[in-house]
């Protein structure tokens, strides 16, 4: 590993990101001493896609990190992850929402979670409906998940080059976000919009976005 081609990666994509938006740095498949290397640059929002691999590094690496799930989680991986992760992003059915609760509660603690909508063209990409939101929303019962907190959405835009057919997809999503956060029936910290990856997160900023999860920019290519 290159250190000092590291932190001036790192120090590019900060600078591109303005006062108020969170920076998570992805960190899947990347070593435990990658993540130690950007730790030891002063940060501390790491997000990782698969359970096993994050239980893994989170029981190596120092505690006051911020662990956030960003993959597709099964409900028989929450069990993994419930007693430290910060906020999973990817909560995309009321059954995974009913075994974040479980967890939580059995862990004593409340988990908080965005709401993954699938806004883009390729169905291979997880998340709810715009129907399915809806029906959410009509239907939600704080009694049901007193131990999961709604702060938000996020989204993953479509993998292709067509920069306005993504911004179309950012933009329903930062709407459908604003207009929940005025009245919605969700927790009053209803405060985060997860958008922009790599390639698109300038665009996703400028949507209103609040949140970037970062990979390739920091750490480089992924090999594999
Ligand atoms: C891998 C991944 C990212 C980061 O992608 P990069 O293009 O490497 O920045 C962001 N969000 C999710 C959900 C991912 O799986």
């Amino acid at each position: 590993m290159d250190r000092e081609a590291l932190a001036q990666r790192y120090g590019m994509v900060k600078a591109n990101i303005p006062e108020g938006v969170l920076l998570v740095a992805v960190s899947k498949t990347r070593t435990v001493e990658e993540v130690r290397a950007l730790y030891d640059l002063g940060h501390r929002d790491f997000g990782e896609n698969y359970p096993q691999e994050l239980r893994e590094k989170q029981a190596v690496l120092p505690a006051d990190i911020r662990w956030h799930f960003i993959g597709h989680l099964q409900t028989n991986k929450v069990k993994y992850i419930a007693p430290f992760v910060h906020l999973i992003h990817s909560v995309d059915s009321t059954r995974l929402m009913d075994e974040v609760e479980k967890r939580a509660a059995r862990n004593g603690h409340t988990i908080d979670v965005l709401l993954q909508v699938h806004i883009a063209r390729e169905d291979t990409k997880h998340g709810f409906s715009w129907d399915e939101l809806d029906a959410l929303v009509a239907q939600w019962d704080r009694t049901r998940w007193p131990h999961v907190r709604v702060r938000g959405l996020m989204g993953m835009s479509s993998l292709i080059e067509d920069r306005s057919g993504i911004a179309t997809e950012m933009e329903q999503l930062a709407t459908r976000f604003h207009a929940l956060q005025k009245a919605g029936p969700f927790c009053q910290e209803f405060d985060t919009l997860s958008m922009g990856m790599s390639g698109d997160a300038d665009l996703a900023v400028n949507l209103g976005s609040n949140l970037v999860r970062i990979g390739t920019a920091i750490f480089g290519e992924r090999v594999g």
